[in-house]
């Protein structure tokens, strides 16, 4: 339900551009694929993801001619599910992740998409799920960033592990993986610095921390998690393309579904990167954050 409303202006702006695409049309000709692929670009689901989505109703249409367009939606909300079939395969059903002790997610993202409300939301989810769970506050360029932190870690009642700012978040890093093995935590969430100022500085910062907490757990990270809004459509995406491209990044988490029309980057950057969308957050509550689901996205998007 927080998904329907999360998805509402999203699948209100699709829908009222889909009704006037096939206005005065009764089959699906090439003038109402035009429409259609304006339509999915203009919704941020990115031009190469809207041109395999068209070729693939293409090639149907072609198959059996007599598609009505009272047909287009249905046609649509199937090509979506199995796009993001493809790069969804397993879809995460649980807050859990029992193979590994303790779990570790290192969180990357810009400032301002909502790395920390993202950490204190999930950190309230995987400890209600019975997870010992603690944070690190490796983003030491901010002071605010630790001040939040540590907020939320009292709002969840979850322990952070800090430094004073200006600190080695490497350092932060290693102290907070030994903490929670010292501790029996489950999982270990570490905040990072969101700054993009150059490609190869991302990089190197984001190696060393990956280095330094192998030293105390040796496949950490487990997962690199990287945190986008989705209400900034194109901009998400060159986020991902140039985090990706620092970091080793397998799991997405899109916030700010709420109150956007832009829902359509989630498809779009599914299919781009080849990277699942984990995650997704639908308002600033603690309980609004979801784990993904392919068919209740796709279903709430066409409800
Ligand atoms: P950070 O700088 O990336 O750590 O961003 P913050 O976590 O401080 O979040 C920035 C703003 O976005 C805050 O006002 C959050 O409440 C808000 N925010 C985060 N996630 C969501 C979401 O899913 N929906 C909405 N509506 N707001 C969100």
């Amino acid at each position: 339900e927080a998904l329907d409303k999360g998805l509402e202006k999203t699948k209100n702006g699709l829908f009222s551009k889909l009704t006037k695409a096939v206005i005065g049309k009764s089959t699906i000709d090439d003038e109402v694929l035009d429409n259609l692929e304006e339509i999915l670009v203009t919704s941020d689901v990115g031009v190469s993801t809207t041109l395999k989505i068209i070729e693939r109703i293409q090639e149907r249409v072609a198959r059996d001619k007599f598609f009505g367009t009272s047909e287009l939606n249905n046609l649509l909300k199937d090509e979506i599910q199995q796009l993001l079939a493809e790069n969804n395969s397993n879809d995460f059903e649980k807050f859990e992740y029992g193979n590994y002790k303790p779990y570790v997610i290192m969180v990357v993202g810009v400032n301002g998409v909502g790395k920390t409300t993202t950490i204190g939301k999930l950190a309230h989810q995987l400890k209600a799920s019975g997870n010992k769970v603690v944070l690190g506050a490796a983003d030491t360029f901010r002071a605010a960033a630790v001040d939040q932190l540590k907020l939320w870690g009292e709002r969840v009642g979850v322990r952070v592990v800090a430094q004073p700012m200006g600190s080695d978040p490497a350092s932060v890093a290693f102290d907070t993986l030994q903490s929670a093995v010292a501790n029996g935590d489950d999982v270990v969430i570490i905040d990072t610095a969101g700054r993009l100022h150059n490609k190869v500085a991302l990089m190197n910062e984001l190696t060393k921390i990956k280095t330094v907490m192998q030293k105390v757990v040796p496949n950490a990270p487990h997962e690199i998690l990287l945190v986008l809004d989705a209400s900034t459509g194109q901009n998400a995406i060159e986020q991902c393309k140039q985090f990706t491209q620092a970091t080793d990044v397998n799991a997405l988490a899109l916030t700010k579904l709420d109150g956007t029309a832009k829902g359509g980057v989630v498809i779009g950057i599914s299919d781009q990167f080849k990277i699942p969308v984990k995650y997704i957050g639908v308002g600033e509550g603690i309980d609004d954050l979801q784990l993904f689901d392919r068919k209740e996205f796709v279903n709430s998007l066409f409800k």
